[in-house]
C-alpha cells in the first residue's frame, strides 16, 4: 500500500517489449506454458498485450505436489540459512526493478513511478520480514522440567492474490512463508499475472525447485487450489465475496486462512483540524493508485464548522491531478484496472447522482479506450446509496458534514467492513481517543493508511481474518509446537 502523498514525476518510458519477455508459469523449478492461454489486456488502452499460460488442473496438481516434496527438505533448512536466501530472492527483485516498473504499469495501469513504489514497497515489507527472529519462547525451565513453545511450518501454502498491488502482495505472501519454511504456490489475479509470473521465474535462481511455484488461471483455479488437500494453508488477498468462498472450500482439510479483504474505511475530520494543512494528506488517501487501495479512505466526515473550507481545500488539490496512461510524463493517476470495477464504480456513481447526491467536482479524463475514470468529489450522500454502503474501488470520495463527532462514529462504524479508520485533529490526544473507538483493525491520526514492516496489517468484521507485516504476520504461516521436557534424572 503505497501511503505517499508525495506524487513522483518522470520521463516517458516505452512500454515493455514482451517479444523479450515471454512469462511462463514456474512448477518445480521449471518454466511451462500451458495448452490454453490467457489475454492479459493494458487498461490504458483496452488491447491485449500478452498471453499467459492458463493452468490446467493437472499442472496445478503437479506444483502442489513439487512443493510438498520439496517442503521436506526446505523445512530441514536452518533458520538463518532460509534467512539469507530470503534475502537473496529480495535483492534479486529489487536488482530488477527497471524491468518490473513497466511490466506492472502495463498490466496494472499505474504510473511508473507509482509501479516503482510499488517494487520498494515489496522489498521493504520482505526485508522487514526477515528481520525478525521466531525464537522459541520458554515457559518452564526447572531441574524437573522444561516447557518450550516452538514455531514450525505448516506445509504447502497456496498464495492468492489480487490486481491492485500484484507484485507487493506476492512479496508479501512469499517471503513470511518461505522464511518460515513453508513451501508456495503463488496464483496472481488473472487481470495482472505478467510481473508476478516474472517473480517465479527469478525466484529459480535462489530457490530449489519446488519452493517458490507460481501459476496464472482464472478464479476457477484459485477454487481449485482452496479445495486441494496438499495445500494447508491459504494467504489471501481480495474481495469478501471470495473470501467466504474460500473459507468454505478450505474447510475440507481444515486448512489455516489469512484473508485480507476490502474495507469502507472512513475519516472524521474534527473542527479544531487545519483545512488547508490536511488537505493533500485527505486526498491522496483516498485517490492514490486510482483509488483502488483495500486501506483507502472511502468515506470522509467532516465536522460542520470547516466542512465548506475542507470541501474547498480537496477541490484546488483535486484541479492539480492529472490523470493518463501511466507511461505518459506527469501523470498522477492512471486508469481503472479492468472493465468490470470500471462499469462497477460508474454505475455507483450514476445511482448516486440519480438518488440526490452533488457533484462537487468531476475532472476531465484522457479521450480513447482506455478505462480511465474522473476524481469524483460527491456530497449529500445518504447511508443508503452504494457509494456508502459498498466499497468504492475506484476515485470516488463522499463527504458528510456532521455536528456531533459520537453521530460521526456511529456512522463510520455502521459498515460490514473493518479494516482502517482515521480521525484528522489539531490535538493528537483528542483524536485518538475517538480512533480508538473505531470498529477496524488500523485506527490512524492525522493519516491514511498508515503501514511499517514491523506494524501487523489486517481488518476486524468483514475485511478478513488474521494479519500480515510484523512478528504477528509471521507467525500466521506457523503452528505452535509444545515441546514439553520431563528430565531424566
Ligand atoms: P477477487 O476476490 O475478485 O480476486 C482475488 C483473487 O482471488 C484473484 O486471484 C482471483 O482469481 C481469485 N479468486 C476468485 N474466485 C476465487 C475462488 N472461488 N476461490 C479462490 N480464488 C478465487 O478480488 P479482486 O477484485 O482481485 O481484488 C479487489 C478486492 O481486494 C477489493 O475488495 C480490495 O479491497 C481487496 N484487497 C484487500 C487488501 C487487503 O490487504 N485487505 C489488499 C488489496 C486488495
Amino acid at each position: 500500500m503505497n501511503a505517499s502523498t508525495q506524487q513522483d514525476r518522470i520521463g516517458s518510458t516505452p512500454m515493455t517489449d514482451m517479444r523479450s519477455f515471454q512469462p511462463k508459469m514456474t512448477i518445480d523449478g521449471r518454466q511451462v506454458s500451458s495448452p490454453k492461454m490467457l489475454d492479459v489486456i493494458d487498461p490504458a488502452t483496452g488491447e491485449s498485450f500478452v498471453k499467459v499460460p492458463d493452468c490446467t488442473r493437472s499442472q496445478l496438481v503437479d506444483a502442489v505436489s513439487a512443493a510438498e516434496k520439496a517442503f521436506h527438505s526446505w523445512a530441514e533448512v536452518p533458520y538463518e540459512q532460509r534467512r539469507n536466501q530470503v534475502n537473496a530472492f529480495i535483492d534479486r527483485i529489487a536488482a530488477d526493478a527497471d524491468a518490473f516498473a513497466p511490466l506492472i504499469t502495463q498490466e496494472q495501469g499505474k504510473p511508473l513511478a507509482k509501479a516503482r513504489s510499488e517494487i520498494n514497497s515489496g522489498v521493504f515489507f520482505g526485508r522487514g520480514y526477515t528481520a525478525i527472529d521466531l525464537e522459541s519462547v520458554v515457559l518452564r525451565d526447572t531441574p524437573q522440567q522444561r516447557v518450550e513453545v516452538r514455531r514450525r511450518p505448516l506445509g504447502v501454502v497456496g498464495a492468492i492474490t489480487a490486481w491492485n498491488y500484484p507484485l507487493m502482495l506476492a512479496m508479501w505472501k512469499v517471503v513470511p512463508a518461505v522464511l518460515t519454511g513453508n513451501t508456495v504456490v503463488l496464483k496472481p489475479s488473472p487481470y495482472t499475472p505478467v510481473a508476478t509470473l516474472k517473480l517465479g521465474m527469478l525466484a529459480q535462481e535462489i530457490f530449489p525447485p519446488g519452493v517458490v511455484s507460481v501459476i496464472s488461471g482464472g478464479n476457477e483455479l484459485g477454487a481449485w487450489m482452496t479445495e486441494h488437500p496438499g495445500i494447508r494453508k491459504i494467504a489471501f488477498t481480495g474481495s469478501g465475496a471470495t473470501g467466504k468462498r474460500i473459507m468454505a472450500s478450505a474447510a475440507g482439510n481444515l486448512k489455516r486462512l489469512t484473508l485480507e479483504l476490502g474495507g469502507n474505511d472512513a475519516g472524521i475530520v474534527l473542527d479544531d483540524a487545519d483545512p488547508a494543512k490536511i488537505a493533500s494528506d485527505l486526498f491522496w488517501a483516498k485517490f492514490s493508485n486510482c483509488g483502488q487501495v483495500c486501506a483507502s479512505l472511502k468515506r470522509l466526515f467532516v465536522h460542520q464548522r470547516i466542512y465548506a473550507a475542507v470541501c474547498d481545500e480537496l477541490v484546488k488539490v483535486a484541479r492539480t491531478v492529472k490523470i493518463g496512461p501511466g507511461t505518459q510524463d506527469g501523470v498522477d493517476i492512471g486508469p481503472i484496472q479492468n472493465r468490470a470495477q470500471y462499469d462497477l464504480v460508474r454505475r455507483m456513481v450514476d445511482e448516486a447522482v440519480a438518488g440526490g447526491a452533488q457533484v462537487l467536482y468531476r475532472s476531465a479524463i484522457p479521450p480513447g479506450p482506455g478505462l480511465f475514470l474522473p476524481i469524483t468529489l460527491l456530497t449529500h450522500v445518504t447511508p443508503a446509496m452504494r457509494v456508502v454502503k459498498e466499497e468504492v474501488f475506484g476515485p470516488v470520495l463522499s463527504v458528510t458534514p456532521f455536528d456531533d463527532e459520537n453521530e460521526a462514529l456511529r456512522q463510520a462504524n455502521d459498515t460490514e467492513y473493518g479494516l482502517g479508520g482515521s480521525v484528522w485533529s489539531g490535538s493528537d490526544e483528542r483524536a485518538a481517543n475517538l480512533a480508538a473507538r473505531l470498529e477496524s483493525g488500523g485506527a490512524w491520526v492525522n493519516q491514511h493508511p498508515a503501514m511499517g514492516a514491523e506494524i501487523p496489517f489486517g481488518g476486524v468484521k468483514g475485511s478478513g481474518i488474521g494479519v500480515e507485516l510484523g512478528r504477528p504476520g509471521l507467525e500466521e504461516y506457523t503452528s505452535i509446537q509444545v515441546l514439553n521436557i520431563k528430565r531424566a534424572v
